[in-house]
């Protein structure tokens, strides 16, 4: 069993680090006692204690993490939540330690003026720096959008939507939409009461969305639209609780990675598809197992090939002179080959990753770095990859 394991709302990295460490050991802990304690019945699990110093944490982390690696209940990935500008390399070699894999970043515009009537503390150049830094430490990334801000209008969020695939500065891997709401006691009621802001009907907001969905490039995954609020709280906004469901009724095609996931449970026929676009001064490789029509996918890799300049700025030595993979997944899907038709597994995972080798080499990197959920070592252990400084890594 594996399990996706998702730290949400709030600000991961204002949080003490000795919380941190804390918390995150305990989480593999739970995942690696999970089957002792129930068997035991009536056994409670025990956590490990706060009064830990950070030293000691950080040594029972990595015996919880090596322990992961075998366990039932295995962490493929570890996703953390943060503002743009508390990202730097100190930050991201922590959440490295602490086996993070995805970062979400609360963007929510690549406006300055908007950010700065926002009060949002830092300008775009900050969401640009920390987009930089991630996609060089080989992280997944997630924006967080908030159509709908002070200071903005339908018209410019659509545009700073096109903006984020059509300038290298920013291609985020994910997106998730939160629009703007008012809810009681904040700043924006105030301002709606006083008649200086109004958030966008719910017709607005529906063709605005619609019209990025017609934009968005088939290496993206929407995760979803709408902020969980709880009904009562929410004075004026959005009230739509099932965008996508309207959408499809209205026949509207999205083209993102979610949306093309397959649903089948075999397949008779498939390709290898590979797209490649600049980012942050590398050049990313989208490669892709899907149907002959490219509408259903199978299975998908990204692959990061980072420009020099970035391998001497970071100081991390599993990374240096690296090419990365940020993201291997496979929907386990099966086959049916040959004349009889005989189902079996594709195999798409090596099949992804040979050719991600095979792309590395042919632009003269030496060595692959991949940023591996603690509980996905052994898989890469069995491809030729070893362990260090928490990627794994292989010479070419
Ligand atoms: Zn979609």
């Amino acid at each position: 069993m594996t399990i996706e394991l998702i730290v949400i709302g709030g600000t991961w990295s204002v949080l003490p680090i000795e919380y941190k460490y804390w918390y995150i050991v305990n989480c593999f802990k739970a995942a690696n006692d999970y089957r002792k304690t129930r068997k035991a019945q009536g056994v409670t699990q025990k956590a490990i204690s706060k009064k830990l110093s950070i030293k000691k944490l950080k040594t029972v982390l990595l015996e919880e993490q090596k322990k992961n690696e075998k366990a039932k209940y295995n962490i493929i990935g570890l996703t953390l939540e943060t503002r743009p500008d508390y990202i730097d390399e100190k930050e991201l070699l922590e959440m490295r330690e602490l086996g993070a894999t995805r970062v979400e970043l609360g963007v929510q515009a690549i406006d300055d003026a908007i950010l700065k009537l926002n009060k949002r503390g830092h300008g775009v150049d900050k969401i640009i720096e920390a987009t930089k830094w991630l996609r060089d430490f080989g992280f997944k990334i997630t924006y967080h959008l908030m159509p709908g801000l002070p200071g903005a209008t339908a018209a410019k969020d659509l545009k700073m939507f096109k903006q984020l695939f059509t300038d290298e500065n920013f291609q985020p891997d994910q997106i998730k939409f939160y629009p703007t709401v008012v809810t009681r006691g904040s700043l924006l009621y105030k301002w709606w009461k006083a008649g200086k802001y109004k958030p966008y009907s719910d017709k607005v907001l529906q063709k605005l969305i619609i019209d990025c969905k017609k934009f968005i490039p088939h290496y993206v995954r929407i995760i979803r639209l709408i902020r969980d609020i709880p009904g009562e709280s929410i004075v004026a906004g959005n009230i739509i609780t099932n965008l996508r469901q309207v959408m499809q009724q209205k026949g509207v095609e999205c083209n993102c990675i979610r949306c093309r996931e397959v649903k089948e449970k075999s397949i008779t026929n498939y390709q290898l598809r590979i797209t490649n676009y600049k980012a942050n001064g590398g050049k990313e490789y989208f490669i892709e197992v899907c149907s002959m029509d490219e509408k259903v996918l199978y299975g998908f890799c990204r692959l990061r090939l980072p420009s020099s300049h970035n391998a001497q700025r970071i100081t991390h030595n599993a990374l240096n002179d690296a090419a990365l993979i940020r993201e291997l997944h496979v929907y386990g899907v099966l086959v049916a080959v040959g004349k009889d038709k005989k189902i079996q597994h594709a195999g798409f995972g090596k099949m992804l990753m040979a050719e991600a080798e095979k792309i590395a080499k042919e632009n003269d990197f030496e060595k692959m770095a991949v940023i591996s959920g603690v509980g996905v070592r052994g898989y890469y252990k069995k491809l030729g990859y070893k362990l260090k400084d928490t990627y794994m890594v292989k010479k070419l």
